[in-house]
């Protein structure tokens, strides 16, 4: 007779997510009727890629649904690397912009380089400023981490999931999410092994992962024999396939083997604006300089 397939415990992005902003709506409201202004997000998109234009849509929509002020900018795509640099300086100075985040990608005539460093660190809510990234080395506590990154510790600690002293096997090491992820993963004492294209036998290493978190866009390039019995999953990709959208794990047949799993969509994705939402409250507490009484650390 066929063995039964056990349900893995699906790691709801979603769920804590609207838990975690319920906390923060609430907490905004505390500061606002106290006197306090609103904190404020400003975001710059460049050009016109779709995928961008609905990661900006909803990154607008849930501040506007915890209290958070958003200031939107849309520039053309053939603006100069001068003309954002100008922009975000205005931003920097700006009193009521505790955060400021430059969707990426940037068209190729722009220096993304340039871009990342003209932010000030103190309202680089995305975390991407060497400032910010070298206090995650450095795991100094006062930086920002980049939003997916902190959105997938705060799910995993969210159910209990505790990566000290695990195999955590990163696949994908991209500045956004893989590298800044192995560090964080480092700071919560994991054992981290990242893979990446160039790697030769990636099954090889995913099978020896308690904590398997992929994040390189290709869809369904995680398959069942690639995955330990028993495994957490964190799936961080997301692409269309047959019209469909899919992460880089072939969810369907893993999710038989796993303990635990993220889906595509409403997995990681609503951390990530979550990890954002956290960061801009982070960088306005700060600046205001509240005493918080939220129970959430950023
Ligand atoms: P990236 O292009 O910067 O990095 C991709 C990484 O994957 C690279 O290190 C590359 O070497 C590796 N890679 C590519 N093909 C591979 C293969 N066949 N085997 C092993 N490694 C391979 O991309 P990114 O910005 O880190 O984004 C990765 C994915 O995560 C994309 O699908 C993106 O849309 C998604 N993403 C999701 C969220 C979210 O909130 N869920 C947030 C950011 C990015």
């Amino acid at each position: 007779m066929e063995e039964k397939m056990k349900e893995p415990l699906i790691l709801s992005g979603k769920e804590l997510s609207q838990k975690i902003r319920e906390g923060i709506r609430k907490e905004v409201e505390e500061y606002v009727s106290s006197g306090l202004r609103r904190p404020g997000l400003a975001v710059i998109l460049v050009g016109d890629d779709p995928a961008s234009r609905i990661y900006v849509k909803n990154k607008i929509n849930a501040c506007k649904k915890v209290g958070i002020e958003s200031f939107f900018y849309e520039l053309s795509s053939n603006i100069t690397t001068e003309e954002l640099l100008d922009t975000i300086a205005e931003l920097n100075s700006r009193e009521e912009v505790d955060g400021i985040l430059v969707q990426l990608p940037l068209p190729e005539q722009i220096s993304q380089e340039e871009v990342i460093l003209s932010i000030h660190p103190d309202k680089d809510v995305d975390g991407f400023h060497p400032q910010n990234m070298g206090k995650l080395v450095a795991r100094m506590e006062d930086g920002f981490i980049p939003c997916t990154p902190l959105g997938i510790d705060l799910l995993l600690k969210h159910y209990g999931i505790d990566p000290k002293g695990k195999d955590v096997v990163i696949v994908g090491a991209g500045f956004i999410v893989g590298r800044p992820l192995s560090l964080l993963m480092l700071w919560r004492d994991a054992t981290v092994t990242v893979c990446h294209i160039y790697t030769r036998d990636l099954k090889k290493y995913t099978l020896g992962a308690d904590i398997l978190i992929s994040a390189t866009g290709v869809p369904h390039l995680i398959k069942e024999d690639m995955v330990r019995e028993g495994a957490v999953v964190i799936d961080v990709g997301i692409s269309k396939l047959d019209g469909r959208i899919v992460g880089d794990v072939d969810f369907e047949r893993v999710k038989g083997k796993v303990s635990a799993i993220t889906p595509v969509p409403g997995g990681v994705g609503p951390m990530t604006v979550t990890g954002l939402l956290l960061n801009t409250l982070k960088a306005y507490k700060r600046r205001v300089k509240v005493h918080s009484t939220s129970t959430i650390k950023p």
